[in-house]
């Protein structure tokens, strides 16, 4: 039994804080996984200082010295990847492949953001006036705060930190509670790597007291968030209130349209992989699958089979395919969802509303009506409405119908209707033939309708966006 890996705030440059808060590991909960440090206002007013401070100068580094640090960092995240993803998977409960893709997803960011510092950051105009020119600059906003959720617990507060920092401005973390560790290891790659101190700082504890502060102080020029809706709209309401800044990734409520013209079996694994894969708990994920007359029976039966392949274990033992439940109330949560479902008469073609600790199978649930609770509210796990249409236009419908849209997909070997649905489905990512999670890291990404603020988006060279304002300069050259 290994012992726990120890968390710390990065504050100033300083890896601090006593840590004694406990988690246990969802796959063991007889072992503690890690201990770290809970913050309050004092961790978070030292942060803010220290950011503060250190802003204006990191901003004045020349921008291919702000990007060889980040790309230094990548490196030590590759060094350090082994490491990391068992930590990784120990405190959230992925499989090691799957923690290992994450952490490689947190290194190809870096990689990506650090080499924009040879990137043009503006533009040139012609002129009205004579003898002028114009030009544009991209400025840092100052000190901003990223908030963050357990699912990708290294992978976007890299996606959200790499931008910022790339940019020029200071950062404070404040990572889920219940995966400080994979923070932790972010930080210390980034001031290993030399980031000057106060540049980046980690500030764990809970959302209600270091977000909500991060959130209310003016010194905080803008919030990336990733997390519910509920908190999300929540802080959009108070930073909106202040003037400032702010970015926000919320639920989901996936759908998948599986087509008379598709192949069974490979539409039962695209809908598979984006259901189950990771245990569902990607904000991406496939959570419910709308099926026309035609092809029904092949898909079920081929998604049945496919489910049981998923038998839940601990990620850290070779062959496990899908982890744990990350908690208590995510895991109670699943089991009441399956249980009210099939009160109200669906069938359960795999998968029971029972859980042995937190080990959950996963669930196909078919004869779900289009407007119940299994086929409308973000449930986050590995649990899959299957939904009856009569035809291409309801199941488009159906999709369409949800107060959120983040992504989506069709499986069809029609270039007519995958095209058709493209153009009208509301998400803000769509897959033709591809499971509806697994994003490249070089495009952007976010959602529409209640998945984001639908303000800017994530990730590839859309992200600096976010994290820049844009200055316009007249300069007269006679
Ligand atoms: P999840 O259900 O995935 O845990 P949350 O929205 O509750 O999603 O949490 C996402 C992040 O938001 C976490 O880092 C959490 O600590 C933080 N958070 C939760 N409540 C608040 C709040 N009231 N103010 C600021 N941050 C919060």
């Amino acid at each position: 039994m290994s012992s726990p890996a120890v968390a710390q705030h990065l504050i100033a440059g300083e890896l601090v804080g006593e840590a004694a808060k406990e988690r246990r590991n969802p796959a063991r909960l007889d072992q503690v996984a890690v201990l770290s440090p809970e913050g309050g206002k004092a961790e978070v007013e030292a942060a803010i200082v220290a950011a503060a401070a250190a802003q204006r100068s990191w901003a004045d580094t020349p921008a291919p010295a702000r990007g060889a640090i980040l790309l230094r960092a990548a490196q030590l995240l590759r060094e350090r990847s082994d490491e990391i993803a068992e930590d990784l998977v120990r405190e959230e409960g992925k499989t090691l492949a799957e923690a290992t893709g994450e952490v490689g997803r947190a290194i190809g960011v870096f990689q990506f953001f650090g080499s924009l510092g040879w990137a043009s950051t503006g533009s040139i105009y012609p002129s009205s006036f004579p003898g002028t020119t114009v030009t544009t600059r991209r400025e840092p906003l100052g000190v901003v705060a990223l908030i963050t959720p357990w699912n990708f617990p290294i992978a976007i507060p890299a996606w959200k930190a790499a931008p910022a920092l790339i940019s020029g401005n200071a950062v404070v973390l404040k990572p889920a509670e219940l995966t400080p560790m994979s923070a932790t290891h972010l930080g210390r790659a980034l001031h290993d790597a030399g980031l000057p101190a106060g540049v980046f700082n980690v500030v764990h504890g809970r959302g209600r007291v270091v977000g909500d502060a991060l959130a209310r102080d003016r010194r905080v020029a803008g919030l990336s968030f990733t997390g519910s809706t509920a908190v999300g709209l929540q802080l959009q309401q108070t930073l909106n209130s202040r003037g400032a800044r702010v970015q926000l990734e919320m639920g989901g409520k996936n759908g998948v349209l599986v087509l008379d013209d598709a192949d069974p079996r490979k539409a039962a694994q695209v809908v598979a992989a984006g259901a189950f894969s990771l245990t569902g708990q990607a904000c991406t994920a496939t959570s419910r699958v709308y099926v026309t007359p035609g092809i029904r029976q092949a898909f079920l039966e081929e998604l049945t089979t496919l489910a049981s392949g998923y038998t839940p274990g601990d990620g850290l033992d070779a062959g496990t395919k899908m982890g744990p439940v990350v908690s208590d109330s995510q895991v109670e949560r699943h089991v009441s969802a399956v249980q009210d479902a099939v009160d109200a008469g669906s069938r359960l073609l795999h998968g029971e509303p029972r859980a042995d600790g937190l080990y959950f199978a996963p669930v196909v649930a078919t004869e779900v009506a289009h407007d119940a609770p299994l086929a409308t509210e973000e449930i986050f796990g590995p649990i899959l409405a299957v939904v009856d249409v009569p035809d291409y236009e309801a199941g488009l419908a159906a999709i369409n119908d949800s107060p959120y849209g983040l992504t989506a997909g069709i499986c069809t070997d029609s270039l007519a209707y995958s095209t058709d649905f493209t153009n009208r489905v509301e998400a803000g990512v769509v897959k033709v033939n591809r499971p509806t999670s697994g994003l490249d890291l070089h495009v952007p990404f976010g959602g529409i309708k209640d998945s984001s603020s639908n303000t800017f988006r994530e990730q590839g060279h859309s992200a600096t966006d976010f994290y820049t304002w844009e200055k316009t300069i007249y300069t007269g050259t006679d």
